[in-house]
């Protein structure tokens, strides 16, 4: 029994079995074999096709070879093999019918026709994927290059548009690239900082770390630093900044380059500069201030053996009268004067003067020879003071007054120095001024400093510590007593009683002179209550109290003065309110309100110590005073007989003036009865002083009066 032979497909397909069978193993298919062999079959119909077409049509066969690579058959070893088994099973399998030799001629060209299919493909596929990758990385280029442009569009607009400079260099301090606000902080154009190099930017002030930061950077050894930096710009001036320099590394960490952001301090350092020396330096006369000054007398005293210091502490004599007469702006400029003045002296090098505040100025010497060379400078200095300085057409006459301290550094500090300076300067002043003195520690023991007195003011107030003492005003046409003054003085647990000169300047700058006044104000007018009331007979004694400048702008003046008055049970009129010119004069209207308003009620107003200020006589017309009271210095030149016919002149001129602007004349400081009979005769109307009674208690005052009445 024979099989029946197979049909053409069933040959078809074992060829397609076979040459799957070859291949298989060596595709990269993910196709199961069989899948394959479904997938050969038409390739092997096609090459059947074309082994019996006629014409042989060769491009079958590189179609064929091409569609091999299209089903994943793209290793050589595929080709190889497929052209064995082509080779051997195809003209077997497929050419039963045709001329064997010539079926395998034609195999033969089917073979190159379908290797050259293959090859071709296979180029064109690798082509198309390497054109795909190159085309995929020029895009993912592209992609790359495109984000970066973006970051560096946006570093770009950063760089540029930052008010603080930014500069990049490379390690070795090439400067590569710099931003607008970098070269104005410069003032240079970009070329010109492009050649050069961060290394050339040292600068004298360059903290001492600077460039030991730097080099660790660039090494790679810190990742960044900061401090402040100063750079010479090109015209010379100096550029402050504040410093922050990063190291920028590569995607390998390696570093690479050098960012430097600065902030331009330059203006914050000069105000800083200026608030400095604002801190340090008197602001009207330019001259270093008590602040500087107690940093400079520390480093003196501080100072190693063998160095002396010598100080010398002035304080200006009468200043105050010139302050208040001419005006503070005159003030002012007197003391701008007196610093030039005194700068002038102390030009050596270890020498210095301070303005401490007020009318009071130091000069120091430091050195080894200071015992000599501070004598010369508070002789340089009283002679500086000599010629008189000229302000709104007035010679002023400028004396001082001088405590000198001398000594060894190392020994006090600047506190105690300052301390027996101040004494031995009061010491001057109380001496009459004009002069110097060597500090002397023994009597730096016993003094009291103005500080003390000053801190136990108020402490003294409470406790009753002051008391007043009564000084008559006499009539000098009948010799009766009319009122008195009121004084007022400090029973000091310490240093005995202190007269108003030592402390009322301290209640002034403390302010502790309005409850003082106002307890004085009070106290007197009781006083004065209890004198009328006793002696009703020889007619109404008057009081006379003292008011500061302070006082009068105090806005309780007024009301203060008329409570005491009505709880006294005092009419206004028996009070008389002692202000001093030099407080008055300049005053505006403001100021003199509450006094206009005080001597409507009946207050007489009386201005003190006349003569002793720079005074415009015809300026008495616009005060509310009723009162002159003439200084002591006008009665000084009377003391000798026959008095000084000038000083006559003077005092006839004033009370003339004075009664033609209805004004009643008192003097002062009356000490013996010539003054008395000569002020008499020249028309003064009453006067206080010695020869009639010293300053004293209450009792003493109603005796006198009581003698004057009966008597
Ligand atoms: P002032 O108002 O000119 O008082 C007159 C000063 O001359 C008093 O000095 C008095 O003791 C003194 N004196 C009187 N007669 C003579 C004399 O014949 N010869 C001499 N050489 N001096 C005489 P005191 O008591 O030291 O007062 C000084 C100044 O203190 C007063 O000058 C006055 O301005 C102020 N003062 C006194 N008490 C007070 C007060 O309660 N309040 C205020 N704000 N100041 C007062
Ligand atoms: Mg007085
Ligand atoms: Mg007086």
């Amino acid at each position: 029994m024979t099989a029946e032979p197979d049909g053409p497909e069933d040959r078809l397909r074992r060829f397609a079995t076979i040459w799957s069978r070859a291949v298989f193993p060596v595709t990269s298919t993910s196709l199961t074999r069989p899948e394959f062999e479904r997938e050969l079959l038409p390739l092997a119909r096609r090459l059947s096709r074309a082994l019996h077409a006629r014409p042989l049509d060769a491009d079958e066969g590189r179609a064929v070879g091409a569609t091999l690579v299209s089903v994943h058959c793209t290793d050589p070893e595929a080709l190889s093999r497929t052209l064995d088994c082509v080779d051997a099973y195809l003209v077997l399998y497929c050419g039963e019918d045709g001329d064997r030799e010539e079926l395998r001629a034609r195999c033969s060209r089917l073979q190159h026709a379908m290797a050259a299919g293959f090859a071709q493909e296979l180029r064109e596929r690798t082509l198309a994927e390497q054109e795909a990758i190159s085309a995929a990385a020029l895009k993912a280029q592209g992609v790359v290059a495109q984000a970066l442009h973006a970051t560096e569009a946006r570093f770009r607009a950063v760089f540029e548009g930052a008010a603080i400079g930014i500069g990049m260099a490379d390690l070795d301090g090439n400067i590569l690239q710099v931003n607008g606000a970098l070269l104005r902080m410069f003032g240079i154009p970009e070329d010109s900082l492009r050649t050069r190099n961060v290394k050339e930017w040292t600068h004298p002030e360059d903290a001492p770390q600077t460039w030991t930061l730097y080099e660790e950077l660039v090494r790679g050894e810190r990742e960044h630093y900061h401090l402040e930096k100063a750079f010479y710009r090109p015209d010379g001036t100096v550029l402050w900044t504040n410093l922050t320099v990063s190291l920028l590394r590569d995607a390998d960490g390696e570093p690479q380059y050098q960012l430097a952001l600065m902030e331009d301090t330059t203006e914050r350092r000069l105000l800083n500069l200026r608030l400095r020396y604002e801190a340090t330096h008197d602001a009207l006369t330019g001259l270093p201030n008590r602040t500087f000054f107690f940093e400079r007398l520390e480093k003196a005293l501080g100072a190693g053996s063998g160095q002396r210091f010598g100080l010398c502490y002035l304080d200006l004599d009468g200043f105050k009268t010139v302050n208040d007469s001419l005006g503070h702006a005159a003030g002012d400029r007197l003391l701008v004067e007196v610093a030039d003045r005194l700068q002038s002296c102390a030009t050596a090098p270890g020498e210095m003067v301070a303005r401490l505040g007020g009318d009071e100025f130091v000069a120091l010497t430091t050195g080894p020879d200071t015992q000599r060379e501070v004598d010369d400078l508070a002789t340089r200095i009283m002679s500086a003071l000599l010629a008189p300085i000229s302000i709104d057409g007035r010679e002023l006459t400028v004396r001082g007054s001088i405590g000198i301290v001398e000594g060894p550094a190392g020994e006090r500090s600047p506190a105690e120095v300052l301390r027996s300076a101040d004494i031995t300067m009061y010491r001057a002043k109380s001496a009459g001024g004009n002069r110097f003195e060597l500090a002397d520690p023994e009597a730096d023991a016993r003094a009291i400093t103005r500080h003390g007195l000053t801190t136990a003011l108020p402490a003294a107030l409470e406790r009753d510590e002051f008391f007043i003492e009564y000084q008559p005003l006499v009539h000098l046409g009948d010799g009766s007593v009319r009122g008195a003054e009121a004084l007022v003085r400090w029973l000091h647990p310490q240093h005995g009683v202190l007269g108003p000169d030592r402390f009322i300047p301290l209640a002034e700058h403390t302010g502790l002179i309005v409850p003082l006044g106002r307890w004085v104000l009070e106290q007197s007018v009781r006083q004065a209550r209890k004198w009328r009331e006793r002696h009703d007979q020889a007619g109404p004694l008057r009081i006379n109290v003292n008011l500061s400048p302070c006082q009068l702008t105090h806005p309780g003046l007024v009301q203060d003065t008329v409570d005491i008055l009505e709880r006294a049970g005092v009419e206004p009129d028996a009070l008389c309110l002692e202000v001093t010119e030099s407080a008055l004069i300049g005053a505006d209207d403001d100021l003199l309100k509450p006094l206009r308003r005080l001597a409507e009620m009946g207050v007489d107003i009386a201005l003190d110590d006349f003569g002793t200020g720079y005074s415009n006589l015809a300026n008495l017309r616009r005060l509310p005073v009723s009162i002159l009271k003439l200084d002591r210095s006008f009665t000084q030149g009377m003391q000798q007989f026959p008095a000084d016919p000038v000083d006559l002149k003077i005092v006839e001129g004033i009370v003339s003036l004075a009664h033609s602007l209805d004004l009643a004349v008192t003097v002062e400081g009356v000490e013996t009865g010539a003054q008395a009979e000569q002020l008499r005769i020249l028309g003064c109307d009453t006067a206080q002083g010695w020869y009639y009674a010293r300053p004293g208690p209450p009792d003493r005052l109603h005796q006198l009066a009581l003698v004057d009445a009966t008597g």
